[in-house]
């Protein structure tokens, strides 16, 4: 480290984008400092699917057999009107080390990637929240809520859809969201439950994700017109009645955390002001109709430790713009994918069931039903 700086890098956020880019630096020798404006980390589920993509990035920091030992293997997603299929899609023949979906909570992932960045010698300070940021020529200064100010070469901010990196570095942060509210709700059930599938209902009454979690229990993700701050068993009983397999087929015997929250669809005019720079929830929001968000984060996070690693050594500052100009359109991409997905999935009641009929026919096409599964396992970024 240059006497005159405090870090190399600095990251201001520990949610799983940051562990993750902090992880990754500490492993690669850089001085790296992270933040966090929470005293402690976040212990609630959130997201919960980990994708193929995202466990081979992981791999190199060796964090994927840990999570790989904690999940529940998905190798089935299906798109469905009640029991039938509308769309099978068959992840185990993906050419990866990785044919599923990773079914783990958001604050397992989360322990996990900590836990590696201790084991390499990181920590995470907390609580510390910064408050303004200016950059010069050479460097950064970053200040503090408890008056500290650190100096840094580089500053990344994965704080989240609020982000105060993005704010300070005067960086748009274009697009809207949607009307809906989404419930989600981990739960115990009996019944008819797939443990090896995640299903995505798209009944008349409108969409339900069930998919399976750790401890035999599963996650239920609904719009609704307007979700109770906490969904109780009888709220969930009724969507799984009315979109599910069938009145009474799903039973909710538990539920064991709850939540409700609104989506934004926007992502950052760009990921990269001088040497400010953005990546995960920081970028790009959306819907989490296909599970990408955290999952385009962590990617996110290693393409810049890839990049921040090689201008530090030397290589031209350039790479940060390339870091921005490959990364961004993924997320416009994912936007754009999540988007169609909520909005066939919100469209008016009365068209709903011919959708049904279309999406099943395109469904089974196999180029299409191919094209879908690597844009859902992420394999298709690589
Ligand atoms: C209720 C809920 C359900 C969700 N469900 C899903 C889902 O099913 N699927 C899916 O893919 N995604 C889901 N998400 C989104 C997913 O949680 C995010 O995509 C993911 O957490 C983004 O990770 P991140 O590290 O980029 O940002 P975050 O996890 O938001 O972390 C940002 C961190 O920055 C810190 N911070 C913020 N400002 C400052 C500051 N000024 N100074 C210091 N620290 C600061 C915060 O404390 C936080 O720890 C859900 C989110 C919520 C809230």
């Amino acid at each position: 480290m240059n006497s005159t700086f405090d870090t190399d890098v600095l990251v201001v956020g520990a949610g799983p984008s940051g562990l993750t880019l902090a992880a990754s630096l500490v492993a690669r020798g850089i001085a790296t400092t992270i933040v966090d404006r929470q005293a402690a980390g976040a212990n609630t589920s959130r997201a919960g699917a980990v994708n193929a993509r995202t466990l081979e990035v992981l791999k190199g920091l060796d964090v994927s057999r840990r999570l790989v030992k904690e999940g529940v293997q998905a190798p089935r997603f299906t798109v469905r009107d009640r029991a039938r299929t509308l769309i099978p899609i068959d992840f185990s023949g993906l050419p990866t080390e990785y044919p599923y979906t990773l079914m783990v909570p958001q604050s397992t992932t989360e322990r996990l990637l900590l836990d590696r960045l201790v084991e390499l010698g990181g920590s995470v300070v907390r609580p510390k929240t910064l408050t303004s940021i200016a950059q010069d020529a050479d460097g950064v200064s970053a200040s503090f809520d408890d008056g500290d100010v650190i100096r840094a070469r580089y500053v990344v901010g994965a704080d989240g859809i609020h982000s105060t990196v993005r704010e300070q570095a005067g960086i748009g942060f274009q697009g809207g969201a949607y009307g809906e509210s989404f419930v989600l709700a981990d739960v115990k059930l009996a019944g008819e439950t797939p443990i090896d599938e995640v299903v995505l209902f798209w009944a008349t009454a409108g969409l339900t994700v069930v998919a399976p979690l750790p401890d035999n229990s599963f996650r239920i993700v609904a719009p609704v017109v307007d979700a109770p701050e906490v969904p109780s068993a009888a709220f969930v009983q009724t969507i799984l009645d009315g979109r599910g397999f069938g009145a009474g087929r799903m039973v909710v015997t538990d539920v064991i955390w709850g939540s409700r929250f609104r989506i934004h669809h926007r992502v950052a005019d760009t990921y990269r002001t001088g040497r400010l720079l953005l990546t995960g929830d920081a970028a790009h929001v959306h819907s989490p109709a296909g599970g990408q968000g955290m999952n385009l984060g962590i990617q996110d996070a290693v393409a810049l430790s890839d990049a921040l690693a090689a201008v530090l050594a030397g290589a031209p500052d350039s790479l940060l713009d390339d870091y921005s100009a490959a990364r961004r359109p993924i997320a416009v991409q994912v936007i754009a994918l999540t988007d169609r997905l909520t909005r066939l999935a919100t469209m008016p009641r009365a068209l709903r069931p011919l959708r049904n009929i279309v999406i099943s026919i395109v469904g089974r096409v196999p180029a299409a039903n191919r094209a879908l599964a690597r844009r859902l396992s992420g394999l298709v970024y690589r």
